[in-house]
């Protein structure tokens, strides 16, 4: 895959780089389209490496995108990777795109908070060990899974078992021979419940609040995803209904606990709920060996109480219960996020309060993230070397 050539190339307008704030997939691809534009970034990392998020997922994690649909601008996952990418491989493929396009990486530098430069363009960063860095511009690309969420159960605090969330999951074995009630049914939760029911775990629940909707990662070949990407422009109603025969290619599951969704597809999707892609669960659900049990409300010593009045006394209650994005402290002073946390502004767009400030990654498409993370790049280094050339513009006429 290649980057489309800018031309003619744009050189820097100031002497302090760009900064690009996380070594993900998302900070890495803008790093590298700046670099192709020949614009000097550095990527400030607050993790000893690139790809901390990748390094600690759980470690049987596999791409639902497929190894073409999930690779970043400008190099190709390679084809021993297979189809559906493993997390180790997909590791190892961010750090071969740093080496690959010699990005400057600042790693174990956390940036704490940013501020318009005092009287010039751009600016100040402060960051780990009292640091203060100037920057001409600065992408955020901090991660939509950036903060572990746990609901605030009351009792939570006093609960004799193990409490953990997904986040520090990471294979089945400490779980062997005990009860473990795994909370939200999202990609994580289910695979993780699949997973310790295939493995000596002891009884497996699965809290579901809102059943989701299930489909197959692959039929006959043609990946959920691709459907998803021809989809994602067409009317929400029309959509919804286009799926419901692709539902229908997995077993109903209402007699095991878990039924079909009332809502359509892409309309829980734009209430931010992702389709799973099974990876197990739909079989271990209909061998009984993952339970679905009602929506989590509280804790009382050793029990779990359920919304429909029932209770658990399980060992273990991993929740997985999704992320905040974390940007309050970096930019929540500057008036920037709308009520969720998330950023106002998207991809190549600044907000008329903040010239220069990108944001990448803070959405959760149906289309696949990093599919739209590589996409979001190139429009993210051709909008900054845009407003370089304004500048100095600007300049040469006063
Ligand atoms: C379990 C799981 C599976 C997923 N599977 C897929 C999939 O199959 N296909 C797909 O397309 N998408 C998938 N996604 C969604 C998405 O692609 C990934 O979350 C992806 O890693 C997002 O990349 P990112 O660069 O935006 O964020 P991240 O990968 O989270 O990277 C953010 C980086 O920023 C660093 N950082 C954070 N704050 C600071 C700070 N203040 N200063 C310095 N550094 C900082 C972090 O250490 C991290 O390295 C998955 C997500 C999860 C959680």
């Amino acid at each position: 895959m290649l980057l489309p050539m800018p031309n003619p190339p744009v050189p820097p307008d100031s002497t302090a780089p760009v900064h690009v704030i996380g070594a993900g997939p998302g900070g890495l691809a803008v790093a590298a389209a700046l670099a192709q534009r020949g614009i000097r970034s550095v990527v400030v990392e607050k993790s000893p490496d690139v790809g901390a998020s990748w390094r600690g997922h759980y470690e049987g994690l596999r791409l639902h995108t497929t190894r073409r649909w999930s690779a970043l601008p400008g190099l190709s996952i390679p084809r021993s990777a297979g189809r559906w990418v493993s997390r180790g491989d997909f590791v190892r493929y961010l750090e071969e795109y740093a080496r690959h396009h010699r990005l400057d990486l600042a790693a174990g530098v956390e940036v704490f908070r940013m501020e318009r430069a005092e009287g010039e363009d751009g600016w100040l960063l402060t960051a780990t060990g009292g640091r203060r860095l100037r920057a001409s511009a600065v992408v955020v690309a901090t991660g939509f899974n950036h903060t572990p969420r746990l609901p605030d159960w009351p009792g939570a605090d006093g609960f004799d078992g193990e409490l953990l969330h997904a986040r520090s999951y990471r294979e089945p074995s400490p779980y062997a021979g005990r009860d473990v009630l795994v909370v939200g049914v999202g990609n994580t939760g289910a695979e993780i419940a699949a997973e310790l029911s295939g493995s000596g775990t002891g009884r497996v629940w699965l809290s579901v609040r809102t059943p989701p909707h299930i489909l197959r990662r692959a039929t006959l070949g043609w990946p959920s995803q691709a459907n998803a990407i021809l989809c994602r422009r067409l009317p929400v109603g029309l959509v919804d209904r286009a799926a419901r025969p692709l539902a229908r290619l997995l077993p109903d599951l209402s007699a095991q606990g878990l039924p079909r969704p009332e809502v359509g597809l892409y309309s829980r999707v734009l209430e931010g709920a992702i389709p799973v892609l099974d990876r197990g669960l739909v079989r271990a659900v209909k061998r009984r060996r993952v339970l679905p049990v009602a929506a989590v409300e509280s804790f009382d010593g050793p029990r779990v109480l359920l919304a429909d009045g029932t209770s658990l006394t399980p060992d273990v209650v991993i929740a997985a219960t999704g992320y905040r994005r974390g940007l309050e402290p970096l930019v929540g002073h500057l008036g920037l996020l709308d009520g969720e946390g998330r950023p106002l502004v998207h991809g190549r767009e600044t907000h008329p309060a903040a010239p220069d400030l990108y944001f990448t990654g803070y959405s959760n498409p149906i289309s696949g993230t990093l599919r739209e993370l590589g996409r979001d790049a190139p429009r993210i280094a051709g909008a900054i070397a845009s407003a370089a050339a304004d500048r100095r513009g600007t300049a040469r006429r006063r």
